[in-house]
């Protein structure tokens, strides 16, 4: 029997969020070797952020005995539109500094190994799919500082549309047709509406404090624990604007699973059942007869995870066969 050598190389997935970011090591089995988090704002700019990551990532191949030479592949996610071709942002919100900065060639010049950029959302859909083994064609929603999704096909592929766009639900009108102003200049968003920083601002909660860059989750969470009325009203509220949305997916690509991710998932199952509640009251029943509609199933990893299952897919595809054999290492 064949099996893959531990020692044949690494994978390095670097999540990028707003408050901070995950980085992780894996061997080609998708083992993970080393996961740590790193406290850098994503709008202290892309140059911070990817030195800061880098610092710690050569930190943790040096702990672990990996040979800088034998990284294999680099797979980053942003949380932002992104040109996968030219790896890197395109007019993100919230990232100064970002647009068309060329993440990918700025850390082949640090890794010298292939380098992927690719939306975050897609990455956790991939995850989702790839180590919880939740059943595809499966849509991931991400509720954060906005909303977008990522779409897995029945291939096990993620479907990033023409131009990289696809999934970018953020900014379709939400159906209570509201006039709050947009990031992106509209009105009545989804993701300015029932975003997780949506909600917050709603309930006059700070996103973050100088001691903690995660206190609006955390205040959310202890408001909805509880009981706080007005807090599970606004959650309540934001997943039926969300269910409204997920529903009209439901009857474009008639997935087998929806994931419901982000901060506000996991606030006890009233996302999530809001959100299937106006999904079965909306969509018809061939769509929704099969249809699971969960929380996510690996809590703030499913992004490594699927950056790890997207970079030994690459590493493991034609071209990557054609790579190793080439540099002989
Ligand atoms: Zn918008």
């Amino acid at each position: 029997m064949l099996t893959i050598s531990p020692q044949a190389g690494t994978v390095i997935v670097v999540d990028v969020d707003t408050a901070e970011s995950q980085i992780a090591l894996a061997d080609l089995t998708r083992r993970v070797i080393a996961r740590e988090t790193v406290n850098v704002r994503i709008d202290a700019g892309p140059q911070v952020v990817l030195d800061a990551v880098t610092q710690r990532l050569h930190g943790l191949l040096e702990k672990h005995r990996r040979a800088p030479g034998r990284v294999r592949e680099v797979v980053v996610g942003l949380p932002g539109p992104v040109d996968f071709e030219q790896g890197c942002a395109v007019q993100p919100t919230g990232m100064p500094g970002w647009d068309g900065f060329p993440v990918a060639d700025y850390l082949r010049e640090r890794f010298h190994a292939p380098i992927v950029v690719d939306n975050d959302v897609n990455l956790m859909a991939l995850g989702e799919a790839a180590q919880a083994r939740l059943e595809t064609p499966l849509l991931c929603i991400k509720i954060a500082s906005g909303i977008g999704a990522g779409l897995i096909t029945t291939s096990d592929d993620v479907y990033r549309g023409a131009d990289g766009a696809a999934g970018d639900i953020g900014h379709i009108r939400a159906v209570s047709g509201s006039n709050v102003l947009c990031a992106c200049g509209n009105v009545g968003c989804v993701g300015a509406l029932a975003s997780h920083r949506a909600v917050l601002r709603g309930l006059g909660i700070a996103e973050s404090t100088a001691e903690d860059p995660l206190h609006g989750a955390r205040e959310l969470a202890r408001r909805i624990a509880a009981g706080d009325p007005t807090a599970l009203h606004a959650v309540r509220q934001a997943a039926t604007e969300i269910g409204e949305v997920v529903a009209m997916l439901v009857h474009m690509f008639n997935p087998r699973t929806v994931v419901l991710a982000g901060p506000l998932s996991e606030l006890r199952d009233d996302l999530v059942s809001a959100v299937r509640a106006a999904v079965y009251q909306r969509a018809l029943p061939l769509a929704t007869r099969k249809l699971t509609i969960t929380a996510t199933q690996l809590k703030g990893g499913s992004g490594l995870h699927g950056g790890i299952a997207l970079a030994t897919q690459d590493a493991f595809s034609p071209a990557g066969i054609a790579r190793l054999l080439h540099e002989g290492r």
